[in-house]
């Protein structure tokens, strides 16, 4: 264990597992814990089976395992014997008995059927946990973190997510390369299926694909099938007197009859034809449990995922209406990627291995096409105004169902919609933030949400019209979410969703909502702040880090908001002078909040125990009878003051001590603990209106007067909160050259109803302007 632990400035390192550890205590309880265990056994183990084993080479693929077990039990009994895989060329055999592995390497020479085998002592390779390979979520996220700044470089939301596409989108070069490779394959399988046809579909082909996405593939067999039946004819009727010659050629076919063969044999024979005679093929793998079964493989020269699926036509043909939808309109591009992203962040979509319950792309490009038939004006037509907007020679009919549409986009008239992109996006989440999904069915024919009920009733009618003519079919699978394939209309595209991601994807869209309504969203940053979609695309676990930077209300430092004496004396002691202003800025927020606010206070931090300077300072003001003390009054019921603790990673001075402004500039106070049990935010500025009208003197008098009634007022009118609202409240002092600020960072402890952002808009306006009217009163005051 010694040799594992390193010790680290910042405490442990432990090697074996490559993590990091802060004390002994932990020390202890990840030693004795499952991971560090697990591998420490796997360790031994894997040293043990090295210590018996000898390397084999210069084998051939026809030996087998049982030819090397019968020739090297001859030096002892044989625990394994592990074959490479792919090509059969050299083995490790593992010994019972490490004296087994001596006596095989003492033999000079050893034969195994006409081969000269070399045996050598297995290489001991040092152990190591080899790093899990990053997913394509945490891909997407490396490429997202890099494009950020530049995303909050561009001018709108509008520029942005142009940018986005221009960066995601398949490049020229890939697509050449794509299309290489499919004539490739083309050659190749149509020497074994003579007239087959490799047909490319999904996101490769559909103007949605992004780097690195699948390529999709069609092995369309139909011609297959004919050329087979014309050829099984012609040997029938040659009868037995065919040449050997016609035979040959037939042999290609001999391998499967399509008529009669199983799509698990075709598929089986596609597999083969690709790790055999297609260069650079790896890990190929048939799935045949898929909703349609598909041969998977790798190409290692594009790194790339490639399926190959058979009786695929909807599918191709779903992929020409996506390519003549985003013909039509220019705008679903943008607003595909976008959504396609925004998901995959959120986690809502992007199954690992293509299966699980999340949304896909093809159902996310529907959602997002559904919306634009729902924009006022549509932005896109139904499938059913497409059909009659095609002519008869495109009429299509694929497996009995109805597939017509236009072939050239140009037949589909430009949309009088001209919405922008910022607030097309914005619409879409508004549209299915109250969406009823569970029990609607979304047609893209019609443009429609139907009934559940009506849609079952509809599909079981048609069963019973159509079971002559058509095969049996019934309504789609109904779930948490439907969406109905805008041609297979038995088919729910999002069949394979749970409750739980339909719930987070409406909860997500009633984020991104709220969100879109901001002005973070709409508006670019001055202050290099993230806006706009780097903040809508921010995953979870940043996604709290994002909001607090949102809940940050700054005030930024103003000389005369102190005493002429005291401003004269900046130069001397710049440090404390920022410190006493930061104090004064503190009592009087607490006093907003505690007074005018009528907030009441759980805990606080302890009003600021000034540093050396500051003391001096204040000695000096207190001669020129200015006080560090708010001219708001201290709350009589101040509860549970805490001692004042800086922000640790800041370093600045502990607990305890006196405070200094950190080297950085910047020093942290623990929070304020509020609760707030009315809507004071709400209706304020009717009651001012109202109390102004009626007791003019008074609102001569003071704002704070003013405000501080106001808020009575509410608080004695309208009815308590159920819960209240509870929240933090965090100052800090930064200073910099130009614009030192108090930032107050606000934090959400208990929200059940929702109201804090309401609160903190409301916050983001009064605070700033409060706090200084009462600054300068108390100056006005010495
Ligand atoms: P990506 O590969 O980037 O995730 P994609 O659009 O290629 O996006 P795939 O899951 O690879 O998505 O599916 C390929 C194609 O297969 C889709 O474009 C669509 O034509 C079809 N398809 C996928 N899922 C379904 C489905 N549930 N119902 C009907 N057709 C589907
Ligand atoms: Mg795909």
């Amino acid at each position: 264990m010694e040799a594992d632990i390193k010790t680290t400035p910042k405490g442990f390192h432990c090697c074996l597992c490559n993590v990091h550890i802060p004390n002994q205590s932990s020390l202890e309880q990840h030693v004795k814990g499952r991971k560090h265990q697990t591998l420490s056994t796997v360790r031994s183990t894997r040293k043990s089976q090295e210590e018996r084993s000898v390397f084999v080479s210069g084998l051939k693929p026809d030996i087998s395992n049982t030819d090397l077990a019968e020739y090297f039990q001859r030096f002892g009994p044989i625990a394994d014997i592990i074959m490479d895989k792919n090509k059969g060329v050299y083995a490790i055999v593992q010994f019972e008995e490490s004296g087994g592995m001596n006596t095989a390497l003492t033999c000079h020479e050893h034969q195994l059927k006409g081969l000269k085998l070399k045996v050598k002592p297995r290489e001991k390779k040092e152990f190591k946990l080899i790093a899990k390979k990053k997913n394509d979520f945490q891909n997407l996220q490396e490429v997202f973190d890099r494009l950020k700044p530049e995303l909050c470089n561009q001018m709108s939301v509008n520029a942005q997510m142009q940018y986005m596409v221009e960066r995601f989108q398949l490049g020229e070069n890939e697509k050449k390369a794509r299309s290489l490779l499919i004539q490739l394959l083309q050659e190749v399988f149509v020497e074994f299926f003579p007239d087959s046809q490799i047909i490319p579909f999904g996101s490769s082909v559909n103007t949605f694909g992004i780097h690195s996405c699948d390529l999709d593939l069609f092995l369309d067999l139909e011609n297959t099938k004919v050329f087979q039946a014309h050829a099984k004819a012609n040997l029938e009727q040659a009868g037995e007197g065919m040449s050997d010659d016609g035979r040959s050629e037939d042999s290609i076919l001999s391998d499967i009859d399509l008529s009669t063969s199983s799509t698990a044999e075709v598929l089986d024979l596609v597999a083969a034809i690709l790790k055999r005679c297609v260069p650079n093929v790896d890990k190929v793998q048939v799935v045949g449990t898929a909703r349609l079964p598909v041969v998977k493989f790798h190409h290692r020269e594009l790194n790339l995922q490639g399926d190959i699926t058979l009786n695929n036509k909807l599918a191709v043909r779903n992929t020409r209406f996506l390519q003549l939808c985003s013909g039509a309109e220019e705008r679903l591009r943008h607003l595909v990627y976008t959504v396609r992203l925004w998901a995959k962040q959120k986690q809502l979509a992007g199954n690992p291995s293509g299966a699980g319950p999340l949304l896909n792309n093809y159902a996310l490009t529907l959602l997002v096409i559904f919306y634009l038939q729902n924009c006022n004006p549509p932005v896109l037509p139904t499938v059913d105004q497409l059909k009659h907007m095609a002519c008869e020679e495109e009429e299509c009919v694929i497996e009995s169902w109805d597939c017509t549409f236009p072939t050239q986009a140009i037949a589909v008239p430009p949309s009088k919609n001209t919405q922008d992109l910022c607030g097309l996006l914005a619409g879409f989440f508004s549209f299915y933030a109250k969406f009823e999904f569970a029990s609607s069915v979304i047609s893209l024919r019609t443009g429609q949400s139907v009934p559940v009920e009506t849609c079952q009733k509809e599909a079981d009618e048609a069963m019973q019209e159509d079971s002559a003519s058509k095969p049996h079919r019934g309504g789609p699978k109904i779930g948490p979410m439907n969406i109905l394939d805008p041609f297979e209309l038995s088919h729910n595209v999002a069949g394979n969703l749970n409750d739980r991601t339909a719930r987070s994807f409406q909860k997500e869209c009633q984020e991104a909502e709220k969100y879109c309504r901001s002005l973070q969203y709409q508006s670019k940053s001055n202050k290099g702040k993230s806006w706009g979609l780097v903040r809508l695309l921010t995953p979870h676990g940043e996604a709290r880090q994002a909001r607090a930077e949102l809940l940050t209300i700054s005030i930024p430092f103003k000389s005369d908001v102190l005493p002429g004496d005291l401003r004269n004396q900046q130069h001397f002691a710049k440090d404390a002078f920022t410190l006493l202003w930061f104090q004064r800025v503190c009592a009087v927020v607490e006093g907003i909040f505690l007074n005018i606010l009528k907030c009441h206070l759980v805990s606080a931090p302890e009003i600021l125990d000034a540093g050396d300077e500051v003391e001096a300072l204040n000695s000096s003001l207190d001669d020129s009878g200015f006080s560090v003390e708010s001219s708001v009054e201290p709350a009589p019921n101040t509860v549970a003051k805490r001692p004042l603790s800086s922000d640790s990673e800041d370093g600045v001075s502990p607990q305890g001590k006196k405070p200094r402004l950190s080297k950085r500039g910047r020093t942290t106070l623990s929070p304020w603990l509020w609760e707030q049990w009315h809507m004071v935010w709400a209706g304020r500025r009717k009651v001012r209106r109202e109390l102004i009208k009626d007791s003019e003197a008074k609102a001569e008098g003071s704002c704070v007067e003013l405000e501080t009634q106001v808020t009575s007022h509410i608080t004695e009118k309208e009815p308590e909160l159920k819960e209240p609202l509870q929240f933090k409240l965090r100052p800090q002092v930064v200073v910099a050259t130009e614009s030192t600020s108090t930032l107050l960072k606000f934090q959400p402890i208990r929200d059940s109803a929702g109201d804090f952002q309401d609160f903190f808009h409301f916050l983001e306006v009064f605070l700033p302007k409060m706090v200084e009217t009462m600054l300068m009163e108390s100056v006005d005051h010495v």
